[in-house]
């Protein structure tokens, strides 16, 4: 796509002004364009997808998405590759189809309107864990529970509704044989989620090929999920 054409607002500072769109609205998606590129090169550069894997977006208002294209390459991704959406996935603006997985973005933001950010990975960990059958959920080091869905086959609508009853007490969940997703209120509180995640599932795993992992007594376990503001889940 073009890029958005350039002017000067009052105070100084460089504004974007797209056809039919406010210049603050053009700032805060260019803003938006350069963290998600950010987001998606520090994703690759810590192993968290390769090749195509995975995909990102961010809530530019109730009616528009950014979102990566199909195909892209996250580690080399470019701020001018990313395209808007509509809610029902029309293309707005970019030259590019948004990618396949976009159903699971669009069902986790319309759940979580006090979430910006959507980043789906390729964990290998956390993948790892799940064709083992390794459920991360009470595994309680130093992370809240991290929910595992039902199996759901790659870009397809399934993988929305196994997701769908975590949304409302999550901000993350891993889809089995697949990856990983996490949403937050900003690009940044997203990537800490994956990176977080991807830390506990490479700590259970090596503690699993040790021996057998000693749980925490129920007392334990119930203060723990109350720092966490979890208590409906003891
Ligand atoms: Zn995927």
């Amino acid at each position: 796509m073009s890029e958005p054409r350039s002017h000067r607002r009052a105070d100084g500072a460089p504004a974007l002004a797209p056809p039919g769109g406010s210049a603050v609205d053009a700032a805060a998606e260019w803003r938006a364009r350069h963290e998600l590129t950010r987001l998606g090169h520090l994703l690759y550069e810590r192993g968290y997808n390769v090749a195509t894997d995975g995909n990102v977006s961010w809530r530019l208002d109730d009616d528009t998405l950014l979102v990566t294209p199909t195909g892209a390459h996250l580690g080399f991704l470019r701020p001018d590759e990313l395209v808007v959406v509509d809610r029902e996935g029309e293309l707005l603006r970019g030259d590019r189809a948004p990618t396949s997985e976009w159903p699971l973005h669009r069902e986790i933001h319309r759940a979580r309107p006090d979430s910006r950010c959507v980043v789906h990975a390729h964990a290998p960990h956390a993948i790892a864990a799940s064709l083992a059958g390794i459920d991360l959920h009470d595994s309680f080091i130093t992370v809240a529970p991290i929910p595992t869905t039902e199996y759901a086959r790659v870009s397809s609508e399934q993988t929305p509704a196994v997701l769908r009853p975590f949304l409302r007490d999550y901000s993350w969940a891993i889809l089995p044989r697949h990856g990983v997703v996490a949403w937050a209120p900003s690009a940044w509180d997203a990537f800490l989620r994956v990176e977080s995640l991807e830390h506990c599932a490479k700590v259970v795993l090596a503690a699993r090929a040790c021996g057998p992992i000693a749980p925490l007594t129920p007392e334990q376990r119930r203060e723990l999920l109350t720092v966490w503001g979890l208590e409906r889940l003891a």
